[in-house]
């Protein structure tokens, strides 16, 4: 190992002076390891060390993970927290997704609940997703999916009209030569649309290494919203609009109480996060409102490289 790896290298400014701000281990599955979140604080961003490798992380993904299954907590979600989220997408402050219907490229696509979503608002929707398991509901829900890594997959260049990478560049291994491969996807003009968790974000700053929106070591980098903001500029992305996601706000915050307890979260989050969600939705709206939501969404237009 070198001395930039052991240190851990800031994937926008390179410096390998970082900062280790959290230390914790896998709050979902209680699988083995320790991790660390070295910061840099000049760019905002941060990675988790030690650096593991695709194959690596493999074992931290288990058939069990949530975004990769068919029949999961999102599938049966309440319609009153359904509801919510559409109203917050299309009504709120800061809706991102006001976008005109077009071809759609989702990055990460998981079981396809989102390209599902996006399809019913009459978007014309491709999925890329890694894991095959996830591939495959996707198949099966009827949607066109790409199969593999994003970065090697064969996808028309400057043909899309949106891509979107909900919660996806968290968990990717190059956030900048994802960014870049997304430019070239997209049309002149036509947009971008990144979902992550807020390391910056007043939940984060509260729960330190317990907060569940952590996720080590599957979570591989991390981003304040300056850093997001600094790291899209720097791809050739302008921002349009930081949305701060209410809605996700309440299960963030219950989610950490438990990874603090020292309980793992991967059957609460499938039995009570729909519950919640309703429940306890009022204390996002004055988290949102401050700009301090656990999760941001930020709209941005591809720009000439
Ligand atoms: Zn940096």
């Amino acid at each position: 190992m070198t001395d930039g790896e052991a240190r851990g290298q800031c994937p926008l400014c390179g410096t390998t002076k970082c900062l280790e701000v959290r230390e914790a281990s896998d709050p979902r599955f209680g699988l083995p390891g320790r991790f660390k979140v070295l910061w840099c604080p000049k760019c905002d961003i941060g990675s988790t060390h030690p650096r593991l490798t695709w194959t690596e992380l493999q074992r931290y993904y288990p058939d069990a993970y949530d975004p990769y299954r068919g029949h999961t907590w999102l599938s049966e979600i309440s319609r009153v927290h359904r509801f919510l989220i559409a109203a917050e997408d299309r009504f709120g402050a800061a809706a991102t997704d006001r976008v005109r219907p077009g071809t759609l490229l989702d990055v990460g696509c998981g079981n396809g609940a989102y390209m599902a979503e996006m399809a019913q608002r009459g978007f014309t929707v491709t999925g890329v997703e890694i894991s095959p398991l996830a591939s495959k509901v996707v198949m099966k829900r009827g949607f066109p999916v790409v199969s593999g890594d994003f970065l090697t997959a064969t996808l028309p260049r400057e043909a899309f009209d949106v891509v979107t990478m909900n919660h996806y560049l968290e968990h990717c291994l190059d956030p900048r030569a994802n960014l870049k491969k997304a430019h070239e996807l997209l049309k002149e003009g036509s947009h971008l649309i990144v979902g992550v968790p807020n390391f910056s974000s007043w939940p984060s700053r509260h729960f330190g290494s317990h907060w569940s929106d952590l996720e080590l070591p599957r979570h591989t980098f991390h981003f304040g919203q300056a850093g997001l903001v600094r790291l899209l500029e720097a791809c050739e992305f302008r921002i349009q609009n930081i949305r701060h996601v209410a809605t996700a706000d309440a299960g963030s915050i219950a989610t950490s109480l438990l990874v603090k307890s020292g309980k793992r979260t991967d059957t609460f989050v499938q039995r009570l996060y729909p519950f919640l969600h309703v429940v306890f939705y009022p204390l996002g709206i004055p988290l949102s409102l401050l700009r301090e939501s656990a999760w941001i969404r930020v709209l941005s237009e591809k720009t000439k490289a």
